[in-house]
């Protein structure tokens, strides 16, 4: 037996500092995990259970240290914005695993950008229609390196911020995610058994908005590195 065509390459996330590649299976994101971005969305931030989507491990675009990468405006919007998020990355399979063992199954944490078409995600939400056409396009998943947690450890606080261009736009801490990421994990582990290489993007804080053509973002997360993302 032959394939018929050539499938794609793995997608994969370098480990920062190594020659080691992250093999991506899937990406689950979580939506209104900080208090004042829910606000910011016209809701109540009340300690809902939190709530998921995905986007196809092939949206993934890796942003190498020290680089800027570009991604194309994409179609159907004319209102693409930046959400600067903490990246969970799983390394150790498992089914409803309790918040005290979440930790063992994470292989290390990374910095992201969850990009959004966000006239379609909200159209999508308002007729209770699925998010993919806002969410999961093409070069939708912006990465940074994996930093080991055997190096880094399990960050529960530290800045996340994004800038475009010279202005601030998003600026917060960790800390104040609404579901720890040990929540995260547990309560997605009771919906899908998580396996090495899921990746999980835990929500973003305050200041979501517009990018444009020829803007440049740029983010970062303490201990966790930086991220330089040039829309052409
Ligand atoms: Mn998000």
């Amino acid at each position: 037996m032959k394939y018929v065509f050539e499938p794609e390459a793995q997608v994969v996330v370098p480990v920062a500092g190594s020659d080691s590649l992250f093999p991506v299976r899937r990406i689950y994101c979580v939506g209104r995990n900080y208090a004042a971005h829910a606000r910011e969305m016209g809701f109540d931030p009340e300690r809902e259970p939190p709530f998921f989507f995905c986007k196809p491990d092939n949206s993934i675009v890796v942003v190498p240290p020290g680089q800027t990468v570009d991604v194309r405006y994409p179609s159907q919007t004319s209102d693409y914005q930046h959400e600067i998020e903490l990246v969970v990355a799983i390394g150790k399979a498992g089914r409803e695993i309790p918040v005290v063992q979440a930790n063992e199954h994470i292989y290390g944490y990374a910095v992201g950008l969850d990009m959004t078409r966000r006239e379609q995600q909200l159209k999508a939400r308002d007729k209770g229609r699925p998010w993919e056409l806002g969410k999961a396009f093409d070069e939708s998943a912006l990465i940074a390196p994996l930093h080991a947690a055997e190096q880094s450890g399990h960050p529960t606080q530290g800045a996340i911020w994004v800038r475009v261009d010279d202005a601030d736009r998003q600026r917060s801490d960790i800390a104040k995610l609404i579901w720890s990421v040990p929540e995260v994990v547990a309560n997605l582990s009771t919906f899908f058994e998580l396996k090495p290489g899921d990746l999980i993007y835990t929500g973003t804080p305050e200041g979501v908005g517009k990018v444009e053509r020829g803007q440049t973002m740029h983010g970062g997360l303490d201990g966790l590195g930086e991220l330089r993302v040039r829309v052409v």
